[in-house]
């Protein structure tokens, strides 16, 4: 078995897979809704991080564990306080498209050092502006077990 070739089967397995081929449903909620409520709504949808999106399903935000940890603990009351007031919001996040390889949103995530990708849909408006649709989102626990499988596949087949 030569490890060389081994790396570049999983590269060019890799390099081929792309964010639609892999993304789930996004868990989003709205800029209006309760600090209190996005903690619940994390634990009900079993997710680290909300996606914060407008009336048309535009990307606003993100919130994750940590941020809402942070406003819990410092006593606000967690009823009161929307989630946009700790979200991290646009132009700063960092999303991926459909198109894009999982190779390029998992650099994403290690660069930025973050655990959730939004997947987006850009569409330009006539004012010049852009508008991002979100219809997804990718985790490095799922790209995780995506190499995992690659690499099994691959292992597989050498051996048989
Ligand atoms: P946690 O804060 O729970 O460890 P992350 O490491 O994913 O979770 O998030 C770290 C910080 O980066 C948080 O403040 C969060 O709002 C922000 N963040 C998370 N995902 C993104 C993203 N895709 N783009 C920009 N910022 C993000």
């Amino acid at each position: 078995y030569n490890s060389q070739s081994g790396n570049t089967l999983v590269a060019r397995a890799i390099g081929k897979i792309r964010v639609k081929d892999v993304k789930s449903l996004p868990v989003v909620v709205r800029e209006a809704t309760t600090v209190y409520d996005s903690i619940v709504t994390l634990f009900t949808e079993d997710v680290g991080t909300l996606i914060i999106v407008d009336s048309e399903g535009n990307l606003n935000g993100v919130v994750s564990r940590k941020d809402l940890l942070k406003i819990a603990i410092g006593g606000s009351d967690t009823h009161k306080i929307p989630v946009s007031m700790v979200m991290t919001r646009m132009p700063n996040i960092v999303t991926v498209s459909p198109e894009d390889t999982i190779f390029q949103a998992a650099k994403r995530l290690i660069v930025h050092e973050i655990d959730t990708l939004p997947v987006v849909r850009t569409f330009a408006l006539p004012n010049g502006l852009e508008r991002q649709e979100v219809v997804g989102r990718i985790t490095k626990q799922q790209l995780r077990n995506c190499l995992l499988s690659s690499v099994k596949g691959i292992i597989r087949w050498k051996i048989t």
